[in-house]
């Protein structure tokens, strides 16, 4: 029994952890920030406020994550950022291809127990920071204001105080709770157009802040229902201009556009925002449980409402370098590139669903864009890293940069680093170049985090030095046309890797139901490194006789260089295309169609001079959609053999970078044969877990739970042909095989065993360390 006298006041049970990294905030920038570091051998201390790990990710806000793949609805192929946040998003895939978000969570939280490196502190909110002088570093003192020593957190469900001392910090919070206290130099609210010469910076009276956003999820439960609205429901959502839009159908983060806030403190009064929100978010589902105009309402219920805000922007912190608008839509290259973004420039109204304006203005860019160190650290506090959507970036290109798939890849490139100063001894900056920077560059590449123009090399992996001898090489010569005939209502493309020369002659398989003509163009990307068909070589017309024939492409084109050529047939009524069942890495078919939900209506064209490019969208569609067209390659496209295994590129980019084995081949393998024996303790394989897949987290359904260019089982040999490791039922890209006592051998041959049915077998990368 406890009896305590009374006493005149009572301190806080209080736990200090000494940590290499204190990470704060546990959205998902946060969590892949922590993993990256443990994994490099740090000792994190996370701490998250709330029950759950996600952020806007997680059950309590629910939404989907994105990224540069922007809902496979721009020209950014083969996008997903990869790293930590792809092991996340492939694993929910594999366990939970209906989008529940709980099972979200689930991944998360276990992704994050299982690294010993870190301590995790949930329900434990950061509310104050100790300052101490900066210590003296090859550069981190240049310009700094200040240096933190600790912060101090709270956690109401065990009545705990947590003191938090380490050398280096990452403000992952979303609002900046550590830079702000730390007195890190930050922005709220939009720049003027002649700040930084962004054509596309908004007027006050559009508004310079996105708001907040709330959702609910409906069930049906089979019987009516009925529905009383709380008494601070919004009785007139007629007030609403969007209110026809509301319908029984639309749940979750189709909800996006239910916005409030922006022309408030997005900060200081969220709480405000949140019961506007709750308002509107009640006064819609009486709308349509009891007004009459949803018969299909009667028997759903309300089964989940947001009880957290979805916060889209408060502040934004000043590093070294503040990313621009120039700097996405140009896609201008940095060196200090370590992570990269590929979402629209997504601006809302800030009077959000109270707005006549469209719920948002989103403008792409060509392709993919670099994100720079220099944008993860505070300009003035000297250990202090951003991750998220605080990292320093204009409103404008924040309106880009904020969605979560480039968050997490923000994170991962801090973790990364605080990795390397916590065993350096350094400040963030001293990272920005030299040695210093390609060492960090090189460490996430090892993790398969993309950043686009990059190639690993990386001294201490033994594959170079091995011969590559694989069972067999696959060359497209013909994609067989086994697969549905579909009508050329919308242009389709076929997307091939070509090599530097002439162009091959090709033919495809054509019905049509009247005599006509077929243009088919052939066209390529101006930029080599992007997957926008804006430089057209030749325009074939053809005649088309009434019936089915096949059809012969005689481009006479030689390429100065080697890049992906996009095939293209112009619709046509009256004719079908033939496509094929076979499936490969690195290539694939794409459409000239729309997909409003990312403001793609075919064709990008700015009407005013808001420094945007004009140019068509040509995308895949998702499978169990998605052939390739169906053709013949004369002489065949020899890109696919083993010397790209050690090319540094772990996914298809300008080349398809994978080693792809024939179609025949029952059994393929790949052996590296060394001159000497080696000792191997660790082997690392990519395989291909289709890049392109934008692997929404919640409310896309997706048709396999893996994907089809991944080899589940293999087996690895020694010289000896023994088996020294097997493994059943892989789903992810990076496998890691560690041996407990290093292997001796001349040899290592990998025994790929794809399922029946699947594509031809693909590896990306392998390699292997003493
Ligand atoms: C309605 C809406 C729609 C959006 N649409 C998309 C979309 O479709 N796809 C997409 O990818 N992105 C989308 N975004 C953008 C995206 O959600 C955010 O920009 C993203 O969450 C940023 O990630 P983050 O980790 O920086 O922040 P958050 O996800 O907000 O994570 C920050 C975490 O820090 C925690 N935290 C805050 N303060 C403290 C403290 N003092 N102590 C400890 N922990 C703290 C919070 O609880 C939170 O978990 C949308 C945003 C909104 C609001």
């Amino acid at each position: 029994m406890i009896k305590s006298n009374a006493s005149d006041k009572r301190t806080l049970k209080t736990i200090r952890y000494d940590a290499d990294l204190i990470v704060v905030g546990g959205g998902l920038s946060g969590v892949c920030s922590a993993i990256t570091a443990a994994r490099a051998g740090t000792r994190v201390v996370l701490v998250q406020d709330r029950p759950v790990l996600g952020g806007n990710a997680s059950s309590e806000v629910r939404l989907w994550v994105l990224g540069a793949t922007s809902h496979m609805g721009n020209n950014n192929r083969w996008a997903r950022e990869g790293g930590v946040i792809d092991e996340l998003l492939v694993e929910n895939w594999y366990r939970n291809p209906e989008g529940n978000p709980l099972i979200f969570d689930t991944i998360l939280l276990e992704k994050v127990v299982s690294e010993s490196n870190i301590t995790l502190l949930l329900n434990t909110a950061v509310f104050e920071v100790q300052m101490s002088p900066t210590p003296k570093s090859p550069s981190g003192d240049l310009g700094a204001t200040g240096h933190i020593q600790s912060v101090q957190a709270f956690c109401s469900q065990n009545s705990t105080m947590y003191e938090l001392v380490a050398p280096i910090f990452c403000d992952a919070s979303g609002d900046g709770i550590v830079g702000f206290q730390a007195g890190a130099a930050f922005r709220m609210g939009a720049e003027s157009k002649e700040e930084f010469g962004e054509k596309f910076a908004p007027s006050a009276e559009y508004g310079e802040l996105l708001g907040h956003s709330m959702y609910f999820y409906t069930k049906d439960t089979g019987r009516p229902v009925r529905f009383v609205p709380p008494s601070y429901a919004l009785d007139d959502i007629t007030t609403i201009p969007r209110y026809r839009r509301f319908n029984a159908k639309e749940y979750g983060c189709q909800l996006w556009w239910i916005e409030y806030g922006g022309r408030l403190d997005t900060v200081h009064d969220t709480e405000q925002i949140k019961w506007e929100l709750w308002k509107v978010v009640y006064g819609v589902w009486n709308h349509i449980k009891n007004s009459g105009q949803f018969p299909e309402a009667e028997t759903m219920t309300l089964e989940w409402v947001g009880t957290i805000p979805g916060k889209r922007e408060s502040r934004r912190f000043e590093g070294d370098y503040m990313l621009t608008q120039q700097d996405v839509v140009e896609q201008r290259e940095h060196a200090d590139a370590v992570a990269f973004g590929g979402w629209s420039i997504d601006l809302h109204p800030a009077d959000g669903v109270f707005s006549e304006k469209p719920g948002c203005n989103q403008w792409h860019s060509k392709g993919t864009y670099h994100i720079p160190y220099r944008c993860l650290y505070s300009r003035n506090i000297s250990n202090l890293f951003l991750a998220g959507r605080i990292i320093s970036a204009t409103h404008v290109a924040f309106g880009s940069s904020r969605v979560m798939g480039t968050s997490a890849h923000v994170g991962q490139a801090a973790g990364m680093a605080a990795a390397i100063c916590a065993r350096e001894g350094l400040l963030p900056r001293d990272l920005a170049d030299g040695q210093e920077l390609a060492s960090l560059q090189r460490e996430l590449l090892k993790t398969g985090h993309h950043i686009p123009g990059l190639q690993l090399h990386d001294p201490s992996n033994l594959v170079p030095n091995a011969t590559l001898l694989p069972s067999s090489e696959f060359v497209l010569t013909h994609l067989p046309p086994n697969g549905p005939l579909q009508p050329l209502t919308d242009s389709a493309a076929q997307m091939l890797p070509l090599p530097t020369g002439p162009v091959p002659q090709m033919t495809v398989f054509v019905t049509s139901d009247a005599d006509t003509t077929l243009t088919v163009e052939l066209r390529r990307s101006s930029k080599v490194k992007n997957h926008t068909p804006d430089v057209t070589l030749q325009t074939l017309t053809l005649p088309i006789q009434k019936g089915k024939q096949e059809v012969r492409l005689p481009f006479d084109v030689v390429l100065d260089g080697p890049q992906y050529v996009f095939v293209m047939f112009i619709k046509n009524e009256h004719i079908q295309l033939q496509y094929s069942q076979l499936r490969v890495t690195g290539v694939l078919s794409v459409f000239n169609k729309t997909n409003p939900a990312v403001s793609n209506y075919g064709k990008q064209e700015p009407t005013d001079d808001i420094g945007v490019d004009t140019f068509e969208f040509w995308c895949p569609e998702r499978r169990p959609k998605g052939h390739n067209i169906a053709m013949t390659i004369d002489g065949g496209i020899a890109l696919f053999g083993a010397s790209n295994l050690t090319n540094g590129v772990q996914r298809p980019t300008s080349q398809p970078n994978a080693w792809v084995a024939d179609v025949t081949d029952s059994s393929p393998t790949l052996s590296l044969r060394w001159s000497e024996q080696q000792r191997i303790s660790r082997v690392e394989l990519f395989f291909d877990t289709d890049f392109d897949h934008p692997l929404e987290t919640v409310i896309m359904l997706n048709p396999e739970t893996a994907s089809p260019f991944c080899v589940q089982d293999y087996v690895l040999c020694n010289d000896r042909q023994e088996r020294i490791h097997e493994t059943i039922d892989n789903h992810q890209a990076r496998n890691i095989i560690s041996f407990e006592k290093p292997v001796e051998t001349s040899q290592l041959t990998i025994h790929l065993k794809p399922k029946p049915g699947q594509a031809p077998a693909a590896l990306l990368e392998v390699r292997c360390y003493a």
